[in-house]
């Protein structure tokens, strides 16, 4: 070491001064590219809502006026929101059903099936289905789902007044902005879910009972009520905050279902009472089901399936059902599973059942008051319901049809207008003389043909629309992949040049000066054909961000482009290196695809990583065993962790209740932080831990401490089991108890940044520092996994702890052999190695098992609110959001400051180590962007484009996570950070 000392020694203050300019430089450049990063996935994951979240709303079209007498002279619409199909038709344990009067219209008196909601099963876009007929894009949440985003054609807009009552988040989105419309809402403290919410629903029916009741002294409302073309619309929010407070196999929830349906007994002999005239029809549905968990959202049927029951003036009688009359007809995109064989149970097998589409309600609606379809409405009118002569039926699906096509002939007009080389959607380009042919055919009165004519225009032109809809997908998927591999090769060129010993190899001094001026010429070529794209998508009309998808890849490809010089060198480079080293980098290639592609499938099969872990839990131990003598008990603790961990993705994803084991893992977490503490202290005679234990203990401030942060994580315990106890009284939470939460979940966070900045005790502090909001918000064996995860976390940092341990042992008895892998770099790290790439990935696994741990993105969705009530007990979506969202940062926050904290103790630079997790990551980010599916179940679809969203997402999340946890880890010292310490025991 001496020598070494005496040679740097020479030009000191020149070394110097060029290391602290390369560090600058460094710095500048590791800031751009996280900019650059940051901006690329961001734009590139905004790609997703301009290739399958693009608003299917398009204006200017013309109304198709039917040519049919209105079978009804009013509509009353009741939509039980979180309503499920099961629940509603199936008799209780005792054999009587919930709803008797819905019962008896089915038998008796109308039509029933089951409406089959699309995902995101969310009131909003349910209700828009219901009412106008198109399934809203759910970009729309990007644009705050209570505003109306985009002018749309609804029923009501149709209507000549509508009376609508109910809850203040969907009653506004349809008659906020309507003039002939009268409607209240109650206000948003009613919708406190820790009593009984079917009194909402009394609410809606009273508003209607008392507007009737209000007209017999109203002559002006009583002429209103008397028109043609009234709608009315009941919102029952009953079952949707039963559903989510009480879950909907409680008994408030089911007997919300009697509520509901008392109150359409109500509402049918109020309405028939009052006008005395049979010209009112009736439509009962829901918005949405609801899961086992108290939740909705995804494609699940209990989320998708909603009983339909229509009766009234032009709605059909029952019909007796005939077996394998199943048909399914033009369905549009979704095309998850219908008409399944109906439960028995139900105990309506023998008569007939129309199923339809959630969209299909909207014409049906239309049709039943003689109204022209909602323009922008997607439904196929299912005749099922309808009662007409043939004649009407042909001229009711024709206008559905026109309607339809009127939408497809905008699409097609608006792209041909702005496209350069237009390709039209074939198989409509003759839709005029298929028109004209259907009405020759109902001249004749060949009703049979002219119908099948018009349905299979209407399938045609929903195709079409489809087809318009996806119309720059091969454009935007090949810019968007080819940008990606760009990013990841620009990364590649950046941790070679930056983090390793590859440029000193490679380069000379004078071929930098020759490679600027190549730069700058083709730097220039690459904004000239930014400008030409530009240029002709500004032509063609193209959306904003299309521009920037294109710049993103152009740039890229120029910047690597750019660097040709050091490409060229590269591969010579490796020409010249020995096979050897060549098969190394290959196998390390093979091994860090076949992780990317590992994580891939551990999206959809969580199961995965339990072998993982049994099988890292092995070999670590093997190799450990092999490396370092028995008696450390390294190896078996490293195994015993693995294997812990390992249970955790057996577990199900959506986490049952049980308290009780909550409140013990806060006692294991206790414990789990009493033996680390007691490793800390104890350590001196361990070789094997002591550069990451502190040294010096005896301060009693630490002390105070530390048990201050057990005394939380067992405060914390016990408010889990007094909130929980007052919940299972069905009593409201308090609002000191509440109060509690917040604060001891807030001050312990703080606590780990006072704490003592060896590495083993920080780490064990913002452990237990995290340990009480993670409790609070836990409900079943998450909160074990807590614990699980760390002592996983604690065997990665003993592994690589040993691994440095003898390296340094090695490189003294071996002296220095390796010139070059020695040098340090400029800011106190070494140079990367080829076998460092172990630690990205050993990253990745755990970073992504900190989530698959305790779930699947199906379990995200359907939150949980039982995990939040120990805070809030008031419906607020947004911070409800924000608090499941940090109950899932904790885990990753564990692993990132693990991650932190080795890259500190081995001495590798940290930011190259991110920018491979980036790069590894971004393998899976490609991979997911190919597997997004345009074809089979909605609810694949919609699993495919959020695991591209996800893993996209996770690149700037794990920036975001690492300048997050900074704050506590920045200051973090080893051992070997004091030079007295280098000295080897
Ligand atoms: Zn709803
Ligand atoms: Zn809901």
């Amino acid at each position: 070491m001496g020598v070494q000392d005496g040679i740097l020694g020479m030009g000191d203050a020149r070394a110097r001064e060029g290391a602290g300019r390369k560090r600058r430089w460094l710095k500048r450049r590791e800031r751009w590219l996280v900019v650059l990063g940051v901006a690329l996935h961001a734009v590139y994951m905004l790609s997703i809502f301009d290739i399958y979240f693009k608003t299917p709303i398009v204006h200017g079209m013309d109304r198709v006026a039917p040519r049919f007498p209105a079978p009804a002279k009013r509509l009353v619409l009741l939509i039980a929101d979180g309503l499920r199909a099961d629940k509603f038709y199936e008799p209780d344990s005792e054999g009587n059903f919930r709803a008797p009067f819905l019962r008896s219209i089915i038998k008796e008196r109308g039509r029933w099936g089951v409406s089959h909601a699309r995902p995101p099963t969310e009131s909003r876009p349910g209700h828009v289905a219901i009412i106008a007929g198109f399934y809203e894009d759910p970009s729309a949440v990007t644009k705050g789902w209570k505003a109306n985003p985009v002018e749309f054609d609804s029923l009501f807009n149709r209507s000549k007044h509508t009376y609508a009552f109910g809850s203040p988040d969907i009653i506004p989105i349809f008659c906020g902005a309507l003039p002939h419309s009268t409607w209240n809402s109650y206000p948003h403290e009613f919708e406190d879910f820790a009593t009984d919410a079917s009194f909402l629903d009394e609410w809606s029916f009273d508003q209607f009972q008392s507007l009737l009741n209000r007209s017999l002294t109203d002559k002006d409302l009583r002429e209103a009520l008397q028109q043609d073309n009234l709608v009315v619309f009941l919102h029952l929010l009953g079952c949707d905050s039963n559903g989510h407070a009480h879950r909907p196999f409680s008994s408030i929830y089911l007997n919300n279902v009697k509520v509901v349906d008392h109150i359409a007994k109500r509402v049918f002999d109020l309405v028939e009472g009052y006008y005395k005239d049979n010209r009112t029809a009736y439509v009962f549905t829901a918005d949405h089901g609801m899961s086992d968990k108290g939740s909705h959202g995804d494609g699940h049927p209990s989320n998708t399936d909603t009983p339909l029951v229509v009766w009234g003036a032009g709605v059909k009688y029952p019909k007796s059902a005939v077996v394998s009359d199943h048909s399914d007809h033009g369905r549009f995109v979704d095309e998850h599973m219908h008409d399944t064989p109906t439960p028995t149970v139900w105990g309506l097998s023998s008569i007939e059942r129309v199923d339809v589409n959630q969209a299909d309600i909207a014409p049906l609606m239309s049709t039943l008051l003689g109204l022209p379809c909602p323009m922008n409405s997607v439904g196929n009118l299912p005749l099922g319901y309808i009662d007409m002569n043939e004649a009407e039926e042909v001229e009711a699906v024709l206008s559905n049809t026109k309607q339809i096509l009127n939408q497809f002939l905008r699409k097609s007009h608006i792209k041909q207008s702005s496209t350069i080389y237009f390709k039209p959607f074939k198989p409509l380009e003759h839709y005029m003389s298929v028109l004209d042919q259907i009405e020759e055919l109902i001249s004749i009165r060949d009703y049979e043909a002219a119908l099948k004519r018009s349905e299979d225009l209407r399938s045609l032109a929903l195709e079409g629309l489809h087809y318009f809809q996806t119309y720059d997908w091969l454009m935007l998927m090949a810019v968007i992949t080819l940008g990606y591999i760009g990013w990841m090769l620009y990364l590649v060129l950046h941790v070679l040049q930056s983090y390793t010993s590859v440029p000193g190899v490679l380069f000379q001094k004078e071929q930098a000066v020759q490679q600027k001026k190549d730069t700058r010429k083709i730097l220039v070529c690459g904004f000239a054909a930014m400008g030409l794209i530009s240029m002709i998508l500004f032509w063609e009309q193209s959306p904003p961000l299309y521009h920037a998808y294109v710049a993103m890849t152009v740039f890229l490809w120029t910047r690597i482009i750019g660097e040709h010089q050091f490409l060229k060198a590269l591969w010579k480079y490796l020409h010249g290196e020995k096979l050897n080293y060549v098969l190394k980098l290959l196998a390390t290639l093979a091994v860090s695809v076949m992780i990317s592609e590992f994580l891939v499938n551990s999206f959809t099969e969580r199961k995965l990583y339990t072998w993982c872990f049994l099988f890292a839990g092995v070999t670590a131990f093997c190799y450990l065993f092999y490396l370092i003598p028995w008696r450390s008990q390294i190896p078996a603790f490293v195994c015993l962790a693995c294997w812990f961990l390992s249970g955790f993705t057996l577990m199900p994803a959506e986490i049952p209740d049980n308290n009780p084991l909550v409140i013990s893992s806060g006692v294991m977490i206790t414990v789990i932080g009493v033996a680390a503490r007691w490793l800390d202290k104890h350590a001196e005679g361990s070789k094997y831990w002591l550069s990451i234990c502190s040294r010096d203990m005896r301060k009693s401030k630490f002390s105070m401490l530390f048990l201050l942060q057990v005394l939380l994580v067992g405060l914390s315990s016990m408010m889990v089991s007094l909130s929980t106890s007052h919940r299972m009284q069905n009593q409201e939470l308090h609002r000191l108890h509440q109060l509690l939460n917040w604060l001891i979940a807030g001050s312990s966070m703080i606590l780990p940044l006072f704490s003592e900045n060896t590495l083993l005790s920080r780490l064990t502090s913002i452990f237990l520092g995290f340990a009480p909001p993670f409790l609070l918000l836990s409900i079943g064996y998450e909160a074990v996994f807590y614990g699980a995860l760390a002592l996983a976390l604690m065997a990665w940092l003993l592994f690589e702890n040993t691994l440095l341990y003898l390296s340094k042992t090695e490189k003294i008895t071996v002296s220095n052999t390796s010139m070059v892998e020695n040098v340090v770099l400029e800011t106190d790290d070494r140079y990367l190695r080829l076998s460092d790439v172990r630690i990205p990935l050993t990253f990745m696994v755990l970073f992504n098992v900190a989530f698959f741990g305790t779930g699947n993105f199906a379990s995200i969705a359907s939150f949980e609110i039982s995990s939040v009530y120990r805070f809030i007990t008031v419906f607020s979506p947004f911070l409800m959001a924000a608090l499941l969202i940090f109950k899932l940062f904790i885990p990753f926050m564990l692993v990132i400051c693990t991650f932190s904290a080795i890259a500190k103790l081995i001495r590798v630079p940290r930011s190259g180590c991110y920018f491979l997790v980036i790069l590894f990551s971004d393998v899976m980010t490609i991979h997911f962007f190919f597997l997004v599916r345009n074809t089979g179940s909605w609810m694949e679809i919609g699993n495919s484009i959020s695991h591209f969203g996800i893993v996209s997402a996770q690149v700037v999340f794990v920036l975001l996570l690492f300048a997050l946890t900074d704050i506590y880890t920045k200051d973090i010292r080893t051992r070997s950070d004091h030079p007295s310490s280098r000295k080897v025991r």
